[in-house]
C-alpha cells in the first residue's frame, strides 16, 4: 500500500525518548537506532550505570531507584523528554506502557505516545470493558457478564450459579497475575469476593470485580496483531505461554504445538476484526485460554510484550520496528496474505532469582557467557561487572532460539542453555536446563498448571 505524503508526515518525530530501562530499553534503542531515529535513554540512580546509557543520544537520570519515583514518575518523564528534545516517547513494556493517563499527558505534552490511543488503552485497561468489547466484536469469551459484580449477596450467588462452579473472581483492573481468586464452590464465594475486593482496591485503586467460569485444563495461547491509523490491522501467528508460575510466563513458543490453521484462522481474523471495530493503532496481543479445542479471550494487552521475539523469529517481522512506524503514522507494509510464519521459536526468561525458591538474587555478575550460533538470539542489558539491583523486576536477559521444527528448536534451546553462565549471582538457568529435558514438555500441549505441578514433584522427589 501507498502513502501519500500527508499520511507520510503525520506522527513524524526525529527522537525518542525510552522510558524504561534493561533489555527492552536495549532492544528498543536497536529498533530506533536501524529507523534512524535518535534516543534518550533515561534512568533512575541505581541504573547510572547501565550499558545503554552510553549508547543513546542522551542519557538522563530522571529520579531515585524506586521505581514510583522514576520510571512511573509521569511529570519526571516529560520533563525529560522536553529537555532532551525528544518528539515521542517509548513506553517499553510494565512501567507507564499501559497507563491511558500517561498517554494522554504526553499527548498533551505534543509528544507522540508509541502505543495505541489513550482511549483504547482505557478500554482494554479495565478487563470487564475489554470483554464488552470483544464481545461485542464477536471475539469468543470466558463465559461469564461482562459487567461488574453487584453487591447483592443473592444476585452473586445466582451469577455463580448460571456460570457453574468452579469460577474465577478477577479484578476488573488487575494484571501481572494478581487480583485472581479461585472459588471451587459456593460456601467460600462471599470471603473469596471480600478478599478479592480489598485487595484490587489496594493493589489497583479500583474495587471493581467480574466473575467467569474457571476453566481447569486450559492453555494460554496468544495473538499478536499490529495496525496502522488509516485502517489495516494483520495478526503475526499466535504463541503459547502455558509454562506459568504464580500466573507469571516462565517460558513462551511460537507456534502453539498442535493447534491446526482452520482452529486459529478464525481467532484471528476475530481479532483483527475488534482492532479495525475499536481504531486499535499499533502493537497489541488478545490473550486466550484454549480448551477442549475452543478459545475464551481473557485480556488484551495494549503494548508490546515481553515474548514478542517468539513472533519475531517465526514471522520475520520486526515488531518494534512496526510499531514505531505505525506511530509515525505510515501505512503498514504487509497484508494478511504476506505474513508467512515458518519454524518453531522458543524464549526462556533469565531470572536473577534463586532456582529453588525463586527468590530475587541482586548483586555484581562476576562472570558471563552468552550462547551463540545459528538462530539462537539473546536480548540481555547485562555483562561480567554489571549490578543487578534489587529494585526491579528480576529479569535479565531472554535467550530466544529458532530451528525448522519444535523438536529441533528445543534441541537448540537445550544447547543455548548449556552455553550460558550467569556466575556472582544465583539464576534460573539450572531449572530451565531441566524443564528443556522433561518428557511431557517435549510433547507439547501441556495446560498452564503443569509447571506447578512439575516443581512439586521436583521438591518432592
Ligand atoms: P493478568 O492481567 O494478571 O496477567 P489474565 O487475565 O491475563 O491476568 O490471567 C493470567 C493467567 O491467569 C492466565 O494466563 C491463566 O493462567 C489464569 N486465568 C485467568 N483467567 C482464568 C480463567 N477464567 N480460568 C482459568 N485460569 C485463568
Amino acid at each position: 500500500m501507498l502513502e501519500t505524503p500527508e499520511q507520510s508526515a503525520a506522527g513524524r518525530f526525529d527522537t525518542v525518548l525510552i522510558a524504561n530501562r534493561g533489555e527492552i530499553a536495549v532492544r528498543i534503542q536497536h529498533a530506533c537506532r536501524e529507523l534512524g531515529l535518535k534516543t534518550v535513554a533515561i534512568c533512575s540512580e541505581a541504573d547510572r550505570e547501565a550499558p545503554y546509557g552510553s549508547t543513546a543520544d542522551r542519557f538522563l537520570c530522571i529520579g531515585p531507584s524506586s521505581a514510583a519515583k522514576s520510571y512511573l514518575n509521569q511529570d519526571a518523564i516529560l520533563l525529560a523528554a522536553r529537555l532532551a528534545g525528544a518528539g515521542a516517547i517509548h513506553p517499553g513494556y510494565g512501567f507507564l506502557s499501559e497507563n491511558a493517563a500517561f498517554a494522554d499527558a504526553a499527548e498533551k505534552a505534543g509528544l507522540t505516545f508509541i502505543g495505541p490511543t489513550s482511549s483504547s488503552i482505557a478500554t482494554m485497561g479495565d478487563k470487564i470493558s475489554a470483554k464488552r468489547a470483544m464481545m461485542a466484536a464477536g471475539v469468543p469469551c470466558v463465559p461469564g457478564p461482562d459487567t461488574a459484580l453487584p453487591d447483592d449477596p443473592d444476585t452473586i450467588e445466582r451469577i455463580a450459579l448460571e456460570i457453574g462452579y468452579p469460577v474465577i473472581i478477577k479484578a476488573a483492573g488487575g494484571g501481572g497475575g494478581r487480583g485472581m481468586r479461585v472459588v471451587p464452590k459456593a460456601d467460600v464465594l462471599h470471603e473469596a469476593i471480600a478478599l478479592t475486593r480489598e485487595e484490587a482496591r489496594k493493589a489497583f485503586g479500583s474495587p471493581s470485580l467480574y466473575m467467569e467460569k474457571f476453566l481447569e485444563h486450559p492453555r494460554h495461547i496468544e495473538i499478536q496483531v499490529i495496525c496502522d491509523d488509516h485502517g489495516n490491522a494483520v495478526w503475526l501467528g499466535h504463541r503459547d505461554c502455558s509454562m506459568q508460575r504464580r500466573h507469571q510466563k516462565v517460558v513462551e513458543e511460537a507456534p502453539a504445538a498442535g493447534i491446526v490453521p482452520d482452529i486459529i484462522q478464525p481467532v484471528g481474523m476475530a481479532c483483527v476484526q475488534a482492532c479495525l471495530q475499536i481504531g486499535y493503532r499499533g502493537v497489541g496481543t488478545f490473550e486466550f485460554l484454549y480448551e477442549d479445542g475452543a478459545f475464551y479471550f481473557i485480556e488484551m494487552n495494549t503494548r508490546l510484550q515481553v515474548e514478542h521475539p517468539v513472533t519475531e523469529m517465526t514471522s520475520g517481522v520486526d515488531i518494534v520496528q512496526a510499531q514505531i512506524k505505525a506511530a509515525q503514522g505510515h501505512v503498514l507494509d504487509l497484508n494478511q496474505g504476506d505474513v508467512t510464519c515458518e519454524g518453531h521459536s522458543f524464549e526462556c526468561r533469565i531470572n536473577a532469582e534463586d532456582p529453588n525458591s525463586f527468590l530475587p538474587s541482586a548483586g555484581v555478575v562476576t562472570h558471563l557467557a552468552l550462547p551463540t550460533g545459528p538462530g539462537i538470539r539473546v536480548d540481555t542489558h547485562i555483562h561480567a561487572g554489571y549490578k543487578v539491583s534489587p529494585y526491579y523486576d528480576s529479569l535479565i536477559a531472554k535467550l530466544i532460539v529458532h530451528a525448522p521444527t519444535r523438536a529441533e528448536a528445543m534441541a537448540r534451546m537445550r544447547e543455548a542453555l548449556a552455553g550460558t553462565e550467569v556466575e556472582g549471582i544465583s539464576t534460573n538457568i539450572p531449572f530451565l536446563r531441566a524443564l528443556f529435558e522433561d518428557g511431557a514438555f517435549a510433547q507439547g500441549e501441556t495446560d498452564i498448571h503443569y509447571l506447578e505441578q512439575w516443581l512439586k514433584l521436583r521438591r518432592a522427589a
